[in-house]
C-alpha cells in the first residue's frame, strides 16, 4: 500500500474544492465492519443481515443477532453503521420462509414483501437492533420498498416495537433513523411522499438498474441491458437526489455503482451525501475523490445526462480519468 494511499485510513475524502463525500462499507458480518474501519470505512454503508439467516434450519434468535448487531456497533466507534433488515427470497432463498418456487423470484415475494406474513421474525430483527443502537450510531435501513402503503406500515411496526422497549425498559435509542432502500423505480416519483415516513435513503442500484431496464442482474443474454451507465438510469439517479434533497432527505448509494473510481465523477456530480462500497476499494476511492473538483464532476454528469448510449458514457469518464492523472 503506498503511503500516499494510506493517508486516508484517517482521513476524510474532500474534492480539491472543498466537498466532502462520506465513504463506507458495505459489510455482511461484524467482523467485516472490524476490517472495514481498519481500511478507512467513514462508516458501514450497508450492513446485508440476511447471511445471518442463511445455511441453518432456524432463524436466528434475539440474542444472537444483538450480539452481532453490538459488535459490528462497537467496532465503529461512534461512526454510522446503517442495518438493512433482511432480504430475504429474490436470488436468496432460505428454506425456512416459505417462498415456494416462483417464475419470476425477483418480481415476486422478497425481502419487505415477505415481513407481514413472517411478522415475529421481522420484530424480533427490529428489537435486536433497536436494543444494540445503544452501543453506537446506528441506522435501521428497509430493502425493496414500492409503495407509499409500504412505507406507511413500516412506521408504524417500528414505532410500536420502540413503545413495547419502552414499556419494558430495555435499553435502545429511540432516535434512531428508519430508512428505505431506492431500489424499486416506483419509489423515484414518490419521495415527496415518503419523506413523512422515513428519514433517508440508499440508492441500490443493483436492484434499480435490473428494475428500470427490466433485464435481471444475473442472466447473462441481458448483460447488455443491464447498463448502470445507460443514460436513463444516470437520469433516474438525478432525479431522484435532487428530489430527496428538495424533500430535505439524506440519500446515499450502497449498489456496486458507487464501489467503481471511475464512476465517481458521476456519484460526486449527482451530490450523494455518501457512498458505499465493498472495504478494499475504500482508499482508491478516498484518494480519487481528494484529485476531483466537485465542480468539474458537475459538468462531466451534465454531459452524461445528454449522450445517447452508455458507450459514450464510458469514453467520457476514460477521459475524465486520464485528463486527470
Ligand atoms: C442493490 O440492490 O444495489 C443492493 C445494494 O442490494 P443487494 O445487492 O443486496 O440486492
Ligand atoms: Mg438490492
Amino acid at each position: 500500500l503506498s503511503k500516499r494511499r494510506e493517508q486516508y485510513i484517517n482521513q476524510r475524502a474532500v474534492t480539491l474544492d472543498g466537498y466532502h463525500v462520506e465513504v463506507a462499507a458495505n459489510i455482511a458480518s461484524a467482523e467485516e465492519a472490524e476490517v472495514a474501519f481498519a481500511q478507512g470505512a467513514e462508516g458501514v454503508g450497508l450492513f446485508r443481515t440476511e447471511m445471518l439467516y442463511m445455511d441453518r434450519i432456524e432463524p436466528p434468535c434475539e440474542e444472537e443477532q444483538f450480539e452481532i448487531y453490538r459488535k459490528a456497533l462497537t467496532a465503529a466507534n461512534d461512526k454510522p453503521v446503517i442495518i438493512r433488515t433482511m432480504d430475504i427470497g429474490g436470488d436468496k432463498p432460505v428454506d425456512y420462509f416459505n417462498i415456494g418456487t416462483e417464475e419470476n423470484p425477483f418480481l415476486g415475494y422478497r425481502a419487505v414483501r415477505l415481513y407481514p406474513e413472517y411478522l415475529n421474525l421481522f420484530h424480533t430483527q427490529l428489537r435486536a437492533i433497536l436494543r444494540a443502537s445503544h452501543y453506537g450510531q446506528c441506522k435501521i435501513m428497509v430493502p425493496m420498498v414500492a409503495t407509499l402503503a409500504e412505507a406507511k406500515w413500516l412506521r408504524e411496526i417500528f414505532n410500536n416495537v420502540i413503545e413495547s422497549l419502552k414499556v419494558e425498559g430495555v435499553e435502545h435509542n429511540s432516535d434512531v433513523q428508519l430508512g428505505i432502500m431506492l431500489e424499486v423505480p416506483s419509489c423515484a416519483f414518490i419521495i415527496d411522499q415518503l419523506v413523512r415516513y422515513v428519514d433517508f435513503f440508499s440508492i441500490g442500484s443493483n436492484d434499480l438498474t435490473q428494475y428500470l431496464l427490466a433485464a435481471d442482474r444475473g442472466n447473462s443474454k441481458v448483460e447488455h441491458l443491464y447498463d448502470s451507465l445507460n443514460p436513463a438510469f444516470l437520469r433516474l439517479l438525478k432525479h431522484v437526489v435532487t428530489e430527496a434533497h428538495k424533500a430535505g432527505a439524506w440519500v446515499g448509494m450502497c449498489g456496486e455503482f458507487a464501489g467503481n473510481p471511475e464512476h465517481l465523477p458521476i456519484l460526486l456530480g449527482l451530490g450523494l451525501d455518501e457512498v458505499s462500497l465493498s472495504a478494499p476499494r475504500i482508499l482508491e476511492v478516498k484518494e480519487a475523490i481528494s484529485q476531483l473538483t466537485l465542480e468539474d464532476s458537475k459538468a462531466v454528469l451534465e454531459q452524461a445526462l445528454n449522450m445517447e448510449t452508455s458507450e459514450e458514457v464510458s469514453e467520457l469518464l476514460q477521459n475524465a480519468c486520464q485528463k486527470k492523472e
